[in-house]
């Protein structure tokens, strides 16, 4: 056990339930088309997978079984989803940090980057401008540093709740940043946070001892093994996990992140909200090794693959991949992508159009503008939606599955994307983006049998119309 471990709480499920020599075991069962049929029927009943079932979708490699792997996870989405596409946005807020991830601009030993740590007015001023973009939804972004404690990070959260101006809100904060003790989550919780993110990159433990110092306070793998379940302990039962893929076998990480979500449900009756599959990318003096980089056809199969794993998790694809890419894999199984995204400090008002190098953690691979990507998503048949009603109905943890299990969520989420998909439309987007919104609301309402349901969606679109905001179910 390590020095961090001793000192600090671990939750009552603490303990490294990565078994490597059983996931290294399952990744070589050889492929079986017949079993693979079988899984995917399994997972079309909206059953999760178990890590074995998750084993034999990976030993498929032959052309038409990845076929079928893509088709079903094409489905899949569709029943549990609709075609609905969640958008938020990050805020760097500090990037001064006391770890040295090998993989990372914001590394301790990079000297050439600038540190800063926006303060109060800064962050008004980014968050005013996302806003004016219409976003509803930010992820808050900390370095691991003393100075970024959950005093400080509940700060900020209420800082950005705070900051309105006309009928620009920000309706719902996550966060991403270091693991947490107990005290620690329930301090940014009473801030209303939506979900803590934290992301193990890599479950592989030589790996992670390679990437992370052991000196650092990231070196302790267990520590951030434990940090989604401390967090659920102390009631933020809304967590996302995730693995930066590139650092080691991107198919032992896949059965790392599903062995960890089977944990979560198995021990407190609730998976992870859910699971990001950051690809590494270029970043200030960081060199990549090339051995483990995952290829975009890998990526879509390791996409598919997780969506059929993990039926009711939210899958969040990031700026971090280009638009092509980002645009095949949301037919697979993406609920949520963050646009018009910047990854600098201050980057939302000071950066201009071009990546600062020196300022930001990595570099993204699509800087296209929220609005953009909105015109895309509707004209791609998607309905974009800032939609944040679960969270702040308390629908979250083991009550949002009660939801979501049964397929209310169509019944809830489709309607409230609509509402918030036109609040955008009027009060941000450009005339193309305005049109094609236009359409796509009608042909969604064009789908809705004649009832109730149908009639209080049709009120609150036109009482938003009207000027009205904020109208959820
Ligand atoms: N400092 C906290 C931590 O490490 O957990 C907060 C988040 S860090 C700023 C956000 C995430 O960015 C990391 O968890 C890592 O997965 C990802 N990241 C770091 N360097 C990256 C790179 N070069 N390419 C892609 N993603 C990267
Ligand atoms: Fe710091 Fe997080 Fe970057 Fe590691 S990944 S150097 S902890 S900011």
């Amino acid at each position: 056990m390590t020095l961090l471990s001793e000192k600090y709480r671990l939750s009552r499920s603490g303990v490294d339930f990565i078994d490597e020599a059983q996931l290294h075991g399952l990744l070589e069962s050889p492929a079986d088309a017949g079993k693979v049929r079988e899984i995917i029927a399994k997972s079309m009943a909206k059953r999760p997978l178990a890590v074995e079932e998750t084993a034999a979708l990976l030993a498929a490699t032959a052309p038409e079984q990845i076929e079928e792997i893509f088709a079903a996870a094409r489905q899949l989405k569709r029943d549990v989803y609709g075609n609905r596409i969640v958008l938020f946005a990050p805020l760097y807020i500090g990037n001064e940090c006391t770890n040295d991830c090998h993989y990372c601009a914001f590394r301790r030993s990079n000297r050439e980057q600038i540190r800063r740590t926006l303060d109060e007015e800064d962050i008004r001023r980014q968050v005013l401008a996302l806003e004016g973009k219409g976003h509803k939804r930010l992820i808050l972004v900390f370095g691991e540093h003393p100075d970024y404690d959950a005093r400080f990070m509940a700060e900020c959260v209420r800082h950005v709740y705070s900051i309105h101006s006309g009928r620009g809100e920000i309706r719902r904060v996550n966060l991403n940043a270091a693991p947490l003790d107990h005290e620690g989550y329930a301090t940014v919780k009473a801030a209303n946070i939506g979900t803590y993110q934290i992301f193990q990159e890599t479950y592989h433990h030589e790996t992670y001892r390679k990437v992370h110092p052991p000196n650092t306070r990231k070196g302790d793998y267990l520590w951030r093994l434990d940090g989604v379940a401390r967090a659920m302990e102390a009631e933020c039962d809304d967590v996302g996990i995730g693995a930066l893929f590139g650092l080691y076998d991107w198919r032992f990480e896949v059965l790392s992140l599903v062995t960890h979500a089977l944990h979560l449900q198995k021990h407190y009756g609730v998976g992870p909200h859910t699971i990001s599959f950051p690809r590494l990318r270029p970043a200030q003096g960081v060199h990549l090794d090339e051995t483990y980089l995952v290829s975009d056809d890998d990526f879509k199969r390791l996409v598919a693959i997780l969506r059929l794993s993990a039926p009711y998790t939210g899958l969040i694809c990031t700026a971090r991949e280009p638009p092509q890419l980002r645009r095949e894999v949301m037919a697979f199984g993406v609920s949520q992508i963050d646009a018009g995204s910047r990854v600098e400090l201050g980057g939302y008002t000071e950066a201009g159009d071009a990546q600062v190098v020196e300022r930001e953690q990595f570099e993204l691979g699509d800087i296209r503008s929220l609005d953009e990507t909105m015109r895309e998503l509707l004209v791609d048949g998607y309905i974009p939606s800032f939609c944040t009603s679960c969270y702040r109905l308390g629908r979250t943890g083991e009550q949002f599955m009660e939801f979501a299990i049964p397929g209310f969520i169509q019944n809830l989420c489709t309607p409230n994307a609509l509402t918030t998909l036109m609040e955008y439309l009027i009060d941000y987007a450009s005339p193309e983006t305005r049109a094609a919104g236009e359409r796509a609301i009608e042909i969604e309402i064009g789908k809705l049998p004649d009832g109730a349901r149908k009639q209080q969606l049709l009120d609150r679109l036109n009482r938003i119309r009207n000027g009205e905001r904020d109208l959820y179910v």
